[in-house]
């Protein structure tokens, strides 16, 4: 399944606010209404985690920890979520997701029924391209520095 499908849309988009890019995969900031949620996209139509090498399956590791690290760096949430369902869009994915006690269905998984109306802090200024930055701080640290 490494074809380009017409028919999927993450073949077809970036799927959010483009804040990271390298050949294998992408990092983007989604509209959903939580702040910070992010999900990492592999630039190849793949399906499952399984599908990748394990060349691939490091570099997509890494790249989960460099965005958790980010967001938690820049938004201090109480809690990450991190899921790759696929079920609707089956291009590998995943979901990053810095969860506050404020946001409308903690502690719920965002997929629930909505608890309350949310209450989240607002983005921070420049958080854009202060995510951008902080997306590759964390990723040397992490390829570089082994940790
Ligand atoms: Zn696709």
């Amino acid at each position: 399944m490494n074809h380009i499908s017409d028919q999927c849309i993450f073949c077809r988009e970036d799927g959010g606010i483009p804040v990271y890019l390298d050949e294998m995969c992408r990092v983007v900031l989604t509209a959903e209404p939580f702040p910070g949620f992010c999900r990492l996209i592999w630039n190849r139509h793949v399906v499952e985690f399984s599908d990748l090498s394990a060349t691939e399956r490091q570099h997509c590791a890494d790249m989960l920890v460099a965005t958790e690290r980010a967001l938690r760096s820049l938004l201090s949430p109480v809690k990450m979520n991190i899921a790759s369902l696929g079920n609707i869009t089956p291009h590998l994915h995943w979901h990053v997701i810095p969860r506050f006690t404020a946001d409308s269905h903690y502690p719920q998984p965002i997929w629930a029924e909505s608890l309350r109306e949310s209450r989240t802090p607002t983005l921070p200024p420049q958080f854009i391209d202060r995510l951008k930055k902080a997306i590759m701080t964390k990723l040397d640290e992490v390829k570089n520095a082994g940790n």
